[in-house]
């Protein structure tokens, strides 16, 4: 047996938002307080081959949706030392509009969807306001346009991408959100992306308030738990916390990049 790679895990956090506790958990929350939300997307670099995760939102629609912009996170890829020009691999954990909205300029990939997603957000349900919401129809038509250009790879199910980079869908939240798992040097890390918004969202089994299906979105949280070795090697979609509990590759990306292949500073209030 060949040992799997071990990939360099980042999170690149490009915008944020203010938001109250009640904000965050369905049935609110009784203890009133700001609890912002920040926007990242993640990248994994390996030996042979490198992945960017989601592809958060653009300034536009930033203002348009009133979001604090920080950077545009695939310009930020930079940093990294990586191109958005060259990347051949985007995994797309679900369509909603900070995940997906800089799809075109990433005008060489591959993106890799669950295709129950792509049913979702081209069918009847976008009808209803509450869940088209979530979406910008132009990122939707986008990745129509990008698949009738063979440039979308689509799953119905765990999918293993490459050794050691593997997808599980975990739909709740959309009706075809997946989650990420990249093997690391300390072992299987696990991008919840939004199967978890905070850590206390699957800490607590207290939904995030953008809801297609309650009962996926709590079976999310076991699938979360049981594909992780430890509670620390789950990364939540827009916790914060992330930038705190991890540290910068270099000082000079303080507060902008994280590295989660690396232990924690600190770890949660679970054992
Ligand atoms: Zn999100």
């Amino acid at each position: 047996m060949t040992a799997l790679p071990e990939y360099e895990v980042y999170a690149i956090r490009y915008a944020t938002r203010a938001a109250r506790r009640a904000d965050n958990f369905i049935g609110g929350d009784p203890h009133d307080g700001p609890m912002p939300l920040a926007y990242y997307v993640w990248v994994a670099i390996g030996p042979d081959r490198n992945f960017v995760i989601d592809a958060g939102f653009t300034a536009e629609v930033a203002a348009r949706r009133k979001r604090d912009f920080i950077r545009c996170p695939i310009e930020a890829l930079s940093l990294l030392g990586l191109d958005g020009e060259k990347i051949a691999d985007v995994i797309l954990t679900h369509l909603h509009y900070d995940h997906v909205g800089n799809f075109d300029r990433l005008p060489n990939a591959t993106f890799h969807l669950q295709e129950p997603e792509l049913h979702y957000a081209v069918g009847h349900y976008m009808k209803y306001k509450q869940l088209r919401h979530s979406y910008e129809v132009d990122d939707v038509v986008g990745i129509v346009r990008a698949n009738y250009a063979g440039r979308v790879n689509f799953y119905d199910g765990p999918a293993e991408l490459a050794p050691g980079v593997t997808l599980h869908p975990a739909p709740g939240h959309s009706a075809g959100l997946q989650f990420v798992r990249v093997h690391t040097r300390r072992g299987w890390l696990v991008l919840a992306s939004d199967v978890s918004h905070f850590y206390e969202n699957m800490e607590s089994y207290r939904p995030f308030v953008t809801a297609f299906h309650i009962g996926g979105m709590l079976e999310g949280f076991d699938k979360l738990r049981a594909a992780a070795p430890s509670p620390d090697h789950i990364i939540p979609g827009h916790d914060p916390l992330v930038m705190e509990r991890y540290r910068a590759p270099r000082p000079e990306l303080e507060g902008i990049i994280v590295r989660l292949d690396e232990a924690p500073r600190f770890s949660g209030g679970e054992s």
